[in-house]
């Protein structure tokens, strides 16, 4: 049976474009269709608009710090819709650029809303425009369907509001944010995951008044316990209120924002009033719906599709890749899922993903970022037999400023092999450093290899290869 592509995906986020474009390299027939802006959840309303949120919040800072460097800095103020306006015109401008990059590598680009009718076909329909099939690219067929050999499905995820919160649809997600029009004044954020974290550290450094509320006793719940602490101690220390152990909260919706009911210790409770932009950042699900998966084989487990090492779903010729299959929620992963499936289908080498040693930041004010195994991870895999190198102190930019912020670095070491199994730092620019010393442990360097690597000096870097 002849079919209209090679290799027809369903979603232009990060891993569909990846997939697409990789599949396209090696000569494959390549279409893709997507209902919304091109570049997914990480161009459009996450880690883009955001890490350019996080530089904005910086800067009041940095002006505190420049006195101790003999700046003196005039009158500052800050324009709220000026950012947003800035940072939406930088996703305009990205999103342009994968058109352009769809369109050199011969992909074909469908705008619309793609649903399975059988296992090789799919639909393409819309979300609300005029003419829902118009195409809008000229290599376009104009159809309203199209068969392929292979699909993927890189459908991405949602936020998810949870319902055991009343009131809680009065709250905004992370998918709202990037567009509130004024700065909120107070905010409430719910959740002290990836999200929560950086949204309250963004805000809090641009002025808003910020309380989070968890329900455990501290952020980052997987992180290492170090990590966790100095984070949440860091955040607390830059004026954000987290309240620890709120299970149960109640949202009221009035005139003024929102009415957040919260559980104090004695039994009382403690309403505060909020804004309307309060955020719920409470996790995130596959985005599934209207997929038409159930004319397919493709099987559904916990929300996610489920899929084996190689992305394959239960239908033979289906695979999925990215936050859909909800493995390891994060851009570079789904990339990497999507490129070891074109290598393996349409470049003749086959590959799986490593998931081992996957490196992570999370861009709070102060920034972590790690790799590897936690400390309580080693503890399981290796019972006694690890030695872990902590080492916290203060940067030398923090000197003149006089400021109290640290850094944190620990190592965590396999005593029988030596290797470095795991690597987690707390402190200004951890993302960039934790990168290098990723590579290292991915490559199953050992302690004395780090000890034998020469240092950069003055650094806060060169502490990783000279912890004792
Ligand atoms: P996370 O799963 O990281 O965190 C969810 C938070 O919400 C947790 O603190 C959780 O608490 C809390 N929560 C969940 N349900 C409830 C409830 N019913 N009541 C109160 N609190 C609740 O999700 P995020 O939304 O923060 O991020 C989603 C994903 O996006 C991340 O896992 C990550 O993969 C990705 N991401 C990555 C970033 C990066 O790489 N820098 C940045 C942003 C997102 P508890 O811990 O108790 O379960």
């Amino acid at each position: 049976m002849s079919y209209d592509f090679d290799l027809f995906v369903i979603g232009a986020g990060s891993g569909g474009i990846a997939t697409a474009r990789r599949a396209a390299q090696y000569g494959a027939k390549v279409g893709i269709v997507e209902s919304d802006r091109l570049g997914g959840t990480c161009v459009n309303r996450g880690c883009v608009p955001k890490k350019l949120m996080v530089y904005a919040s910086h800067f009041p800072a940095g002006f505190e710090e420049s006195a101790g460097y003999g700046w003196t800095v005039g009158e500052t103020s800050f324009d709220w819709l000026k950012m947003i306006t800035a940072v939406n015109n930088e996703v305009d401008r990205l999103n342009g650029i994968y058109q352009r990059m769809l369109d050199n590598s011969g992909v074909t680009l469908y705008e619309g809303y793609g649903k399975f009718i059988d296992s090789h076909t799919i639909e393409i329909g819309d979300r609300g425009s005029d003419n829902p099939f118009q195409e809008k690219n000229s290599r376009n067929v104009l159809t309203r369907k199209v068969t392929a050999e292979k699909i993927l499905i890189a459908v991405g995820g949602k936020p998810v509001k949870p319902d055991d919160i009343p009131g809680v649809e009065h709250a905004i997600t992370s998918r709202e944010i990037f567009h509130v029009k004024e700065q909120p004044k107070r905010i409430v954020i719910i959740g002290g995951g990836y999200i929560g974290v950086e949204f309250a550290c963004i805000l809090n450094g641009l002025g808003t008044e910020v309380t989070m509320v968890i329900r455990g006793e501290k952020i980052l719940r997987g992180f290492d316990d170090d990590l966790r602490s100095e984070i949440q101690e860091g955040m607390e220390r830059h004026g954000i209120r987290i309240l620890t152990n709120k299970p149960k909260l109640a949202i009221v919706k009035q005139d003024s924002g929102l009415e957040i009911t919260i559980p104090t210790n004695d039994g009382g409770k403690e309403i505060i009033v909020a804004d309307a932009a309060s955020l719920a950042a409470t996790g995130r699900k596959p985005d599934l719906a209207n997929l038409g998966l159930e004319n397919t084989k493709v099987e559904i487990v916990n929300g996610a599709v489920a899929v084996d090492e190689y992305n394959q779903t239960a239908e033979d010729h289906i695979y999925a890749v990215g936050d859909c299959t909800d493995r390891i929620n994060l851009t570079p992963v789904a990339i990497n899922e999507g490129r070891a499936f074109a290598d393996t289908h349409f470049g003749g080498q086959s590959r799986q993903m490593s998931y081992e040693n996957i490196p992570t930041a999370v861009f709070s004010t102060p920034e972590a970022a790690t790799v590897g195994l936690t400390e309580a991870e080693a503890k399981e895999k290796f019972g006694d037999a690890i030695k872990v190198y902590r080492s916290k102190f203060r940067s030398m930019y923090y000197t003149l400023p006089d400021k109290q912020e640290k850094t944190l670095m620990k190592l965590i070491v396999d005593t029988n092999t030596d290797k470095v199994v795991g690597a987690h730092m707390v402190g200004d620019s951890a993302a960039e450093i934790v990168q290098g010393v990723a590579i290292a442990v991915k490559m199953g360097a050992t302690k004395a290899d780090f000890d034998a690597t020469v240092g950069i000096h003055p650094s806060s870097a060169e502490e990783f290869v000279t912890m004792r």
